[in-house]
């Protein structure tokens, strides 16, 4: 019998820790849990913890650590909270760390189980877009694994498979074109946060469903693929797909095209990853292309959707644009799913905000995390204005 693997899944009570723990509760002896973390789900959280026999349970947000050791009393299992709590869990270095915490908060843990060197599975794409370079160099620097989680990154590393990545021509970022594909901008204005939640295909997170409605999740995969897979940023395309069946494609300079193909279910991804090099059983649907019928391709349309060609602009800048436009389209996400401001301002906010000020090229992470307030500010102060429009 082979030894168990260590996981320590960082978002355990998310969209994307939930499918892990789903693969990771199909075989439980071929893992031993360390770290599970949440923001504030302190009982969901315990239970996980409890459940899985994790050595120790984090909660980001401080005033939720009395319910977390109410909750695990007598369970022998640690408990801790804070930002210092998640690095240092991080730290524990399990052999496979599946980084999915939504957004920029999601950075520093992942760098800290980056520093570890051994395997990350990164689904926290808003970490990397904001830190790319950073982030990249330390993954070269420690000798970690990052392997990348995101379907379509994850689809391009299968299609690339160790080739030289000299000898790509062009990779296809797919894109489902979300819920709002077909929609007018006189329609989409009047859209709601329950609507624009609702995926035609994928089940996810709140913030990264509205990122599919704008199209800025495709933007900000785009910066991150800019990162994953050094092409150059005009050989990554973006192609609407709307049946999410081809996840994404690599194209060789001999002309051959490769794309993967699955069901849309995260779990198919995470499975790669938790396994690479090997491959794992999932409980996912096979894939019934004859059921399916036809598979369809659009142009994007950056009139109706102009997110993809802001990040593409702030990929291009480079410097702290990436995290700037990162941090404001989190505060405009945030703000349109309290009801605050209307659909169409979270890309005009990001507009604005790349026009009214222009951060510094970030040296070292202390600079990113400056450049995040300071966005997320000035994000704040334009989604009061667009609140008062
Ligand atoms: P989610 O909202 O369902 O879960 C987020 C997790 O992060 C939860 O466990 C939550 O408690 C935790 N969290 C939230 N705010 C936090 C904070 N400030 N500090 C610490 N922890 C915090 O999100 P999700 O859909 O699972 O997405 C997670 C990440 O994976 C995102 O970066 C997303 O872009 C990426 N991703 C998700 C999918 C998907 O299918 N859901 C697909 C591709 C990529
Ligand atoms: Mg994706």
């Amino acid at each position: 019998m082979s030894v168990p693997r260590s996981i320590s899944i960082f978002g355990a009570t998310g969209s994307v820790g939930a499918s892990t723990l789903d693969l990771v509760r199909r075989d439980r002896k071929a893992w031993r849990v360390v770290a599970l973390t949440a923001n504030c789900q302190a009982s969901e959280l315990a239970t996980l913890a409890r459940e899985f026999d994790a050595e120790i349970a984090v909660v980001a947000d401080e005033s939720c650590l009395a319910e977390l050791r109410d909750a695990l009393a007598g369970s022998g299992i640690a408990a801790a909270a804070g930002e210092g709590a998640l690095i240092e869990a991080a730290r524990r270095g399990a052999d496979v760390t599946m980084a999915a915490i939504v957004g920029c908060a999601g950075l520093a843990p992942t760098m800290a189980a980056i520093e570890c060197g051994k395997t990350v599975a990164l689904a926290n794409k808003e970490s990397l877009v904001s830190a790319g370079a950073l982030m990249m160099a330390k993954v070269r620097e420690s000798g970690a694994t990052l392997l990348p989680v995101d379907s379509e990154h994850n689809a391009i590393f299968q299609c690339l498979a160790g080739s030289d990545i000299a000898d790509v021509a062009r990779i296809t970022l797919t894109a489902s074109g979300g819920p709002f594909r077909t929609r007018s901008i006189d329609e989409m204005r009047a859209m709601t946060p329950a609507q624009a939640v609702a995926h035609p295909n994928w089940s996810m997170g709140a913030k990264i469903s509205v990122d599919s409605a704008t199209m800025m999740n495709k933007g900000l995969e785009l910066i991150e693929a800019d990162h994953l897979f050094p092409v150059g940023l005009d050989r990554i395309a973006i192609l609407v797909h709307p049946q999410s069946v081809i996840h994404s494609m690599v194209e060789y300079r001999d002309r051959s095209t490769l794309a993967q193909l699955g069901a849309p279910d995260m779990r198919i991804p995470i499975a790669s990853a938790l396994a690479w090099p090997r491959r794992i059983d999932t409980p996912c649907e096979p894939l019934d292309l004859a059921s399916i019928g036809s598979l369809s391709f659009e142009a994007p349309d950056e009139t109706r959707f102009p997110a993809t060609r802001i990040a593409r602009e702030a990929a291009k800048a480079g410097g702290g644009r990436p995290a700037q436009l990162n941090a404001t389209n989190e505060i405009a996400v945030a703000a349109f799913l309290a009801g605050r401001i209307g659909f169409l301002d979270i890309a005009e906010i990001a507009l604005r905000a790349l026009d009214d000020w222009s951060p510094a090229t970030p040296a070292a992470l202390d600079d990113i995390y400056a450049i995040d307030d300071e966005a997320r500010r000035r994000a704040a102060d334009l989604t009061g204005l667009a609140a008062n429009a």
